[in-house]
């Protein structure tokens, strides 16, 4: 068994009232690591340690200095980046082959905001009012709040760390209770980077405690929130309470638009990509298909032989290409929604089932068919290997059935038709359209939701910004004396 503290102001420290508890290997369903369970006093140990950084040393770095920090980091996490993918392996379960190329991959957004830290400059601005110079400042909005869920730990801080370091924001982490030891272990890289002590913490527990209690603290400037849309809420109310800005990035149940034209080969593998991969355990998972009736039995037939082929087994292992389901939660969930799925009248055209004889949390890719409007499996984010299909005749009752969600996270186009592929792309209402495509991210794009899938935008030049506050400077130049009782 492994033991990891909270990493408060630079340094390991246990939870102030002593208290651990343990994480899971979801491959064994067995214990592996033992964490700090951080209660108020410690959610106010770090939060301190973050707003004292602000007027430290941290306080003054010029922009070039943080880019230079983000970058010494960037090279810190790709010389460990097989270090930092075992440990999420072994917290979430999910596969080696994916999260060593995703580990690598976080490098480019610390140096992506590196590249963008001294390019966030305000502006003169030319008024009505000939005796003022008026002029903005982006300055750092101050302590940040980061929740983060169990599904890409790494890489979903990362969109919230790498912007909010390059405005010159400090931070206080509460990864997921299921998966918090990477985020330790990239504390100790932050530190060697150079970034001084306060800058970054990290403080481990359960949601509803130790969440609850970063997000309803007064010392916290803005909460950047990755998680399911109903805890979303919880942290939508808490921020209400000191009028705390707040980013949110929810679930979803995305739609891929399969038009008769298609490629259908393509479109299966995008299919299999878009709900099989990560074991469907992405916010973005594709996990409505919409196709044509013509190709409609061609299409789910293709995807159903894909998916019995499906490697399940080891995380670790190379070979393997779906590996458990994260935690004991999330297994009960999936298998609840076979049964709902089943007596709902749904044909299951491959899985709908546990796999026997693996131990852990494994369940079979499953794709259902023939399920009547309005089936939980259409309507409710499973966040498992589930795909459930519906088909459509034409391209307004595609968009129609698309956009019949209150998620509004992601979808996809698959179509010859280039006019169509922009006509339905601009007619879908989600945060990313991929056209003839599924489930590619880049540190330049913008990603996040509308409707229920949350507010703000990761990712993207913009989002350094969004950790700042714009301030106008107004100068009076004329030295003159105004009337008090005139505006402007
Ligand atoms: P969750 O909402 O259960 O937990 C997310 C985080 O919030 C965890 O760190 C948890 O400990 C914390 N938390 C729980 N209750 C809290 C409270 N009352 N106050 C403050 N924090 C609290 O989500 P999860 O099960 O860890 O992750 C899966 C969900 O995340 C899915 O719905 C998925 O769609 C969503 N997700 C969204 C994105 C996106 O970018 N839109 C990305 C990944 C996952």
């Amino acid at each position: 068994m492994e033991h990891f503290n909270l990493y408060i102001d630079g340094k390991q420290v246990p939870a102030a009232s002593g208290r651990t508890y343990e994480t899971e290997d979801p491959y064994t369903g067995k214990p592996w690591a033992r964490v700090a369970d951080a209660g108020g006093e410690d959610v106010d140990r770090a939060v301190a340690a973050a707003r004292a950084a602000l007027s430290g040393p941290w306080g003054s770095t010029t922009p070039a200095q943080r880019g230079e920090l983000l970058r010494n980091l960037a090279a810190l996490i790709t010389r460990d980046a097989d270090r930092l993918a075992e440990l999420e392996v072994r917290d979430g379960g999910k596969l080696m082959r994916e999260m060593s190329g995703q580990a690598r991959g976080l490098a480019a957004w610390y140096t992506y905001y590196a590249g963008l830290v001294d390019k966030l400059q305000g502006e003169m601005i030319p008024t009505g009012k000939p005796n003022y110079l008026v002029y903005t400042r982006h300055e750092p909005v101050g302590v940040v709040a980061a929740i983060t869920p169990w599904n890409s730990p790494l890489l979903l801080l990362t969109w919230k760390l790498a912007p909010a370091l390059a405005a010159g924001c400090t931070i206080v982490v509460k990864p997921s209770d299921y998966t918090p030891v990477s985020t330790l272990a990239l504390a100790d890289l932050v530190a060697e980077a150079g970034f001084p002590p306060g800058v970054f913490n990290v403080i481990t527990g359960w949601g509803p405690e130790t969440g609850q209690a970063l997000t309803a603290h007064p010392g916290v400037d803005r909460i950047a929130f990755t998680g399911s849309t109903e805890t979303g809420k919880a942290v939508a109310r808490a921020a209400a309470e000191h009028v705390t800005r707040v980013s949110l990035e929810l679930g979803g149940k995305s739609a891929q638009v399969v038009f008769a034209d298609a490629d259908l080969d393509a479109a299966a593998n995008g299919l299999i990509a878009g709900v099989f991969a990560a074991a469907g355990q992405t916010c973005l998972a594709g996990s409505r298909l919409l196709v044509q009736d013509p190709v409609a039995e061609t299409l789910v037939a293709k995807v159903v032989e894909r998916a019995n082929r499906i490697v399940i087994g080891d995380p670790r292992d190379t070979a393997t290409e779906m590996g458990p389901l994260a935690n004991d939660r999330q297994f009960a969930k999936v298998l609840e929604h076979f049964e709902a799925a089943r007596e709902q009248g749904a044909t299951i055209a491959c899985g709908g089932e546990a796999v026997a004889g693996l131990g852990g949390y494994f369940v079979r890719p499953t794709v259902l068919t023939d399920l009547p409007p309005g089936a939980r499996a259409i309507t409710e984010e499973i966040f498992g290997p589930v795909l459930a299909v519906s088909t459509f005749s034409s391209e307004d009752e595609a968009v129609r059935l698309a956009n019949d969600t209150p998620f509004g996270l992601a979808g996809s186009v698959w179509t010859k038709d280039v006019h169509r592929a922009h006509r339905v792309a601009a007619r879908l209402r989600a945060g990313t359209v991929w056209v003839n495509a599924y489930r590619a991210v880049a540190p330049e794009v913008p990603f996040g939701g509308m409707g229920l899938s949350g507010i703000g935008r990761e990712n993207g030049a913009d989002a350094i910004r969004d950790y700042t506050e714009t301030k106008a400077v107004w100068v009076e130049l004329s030295g003159e004396t105004r009337d008090p009782f005139t505006l402007g």
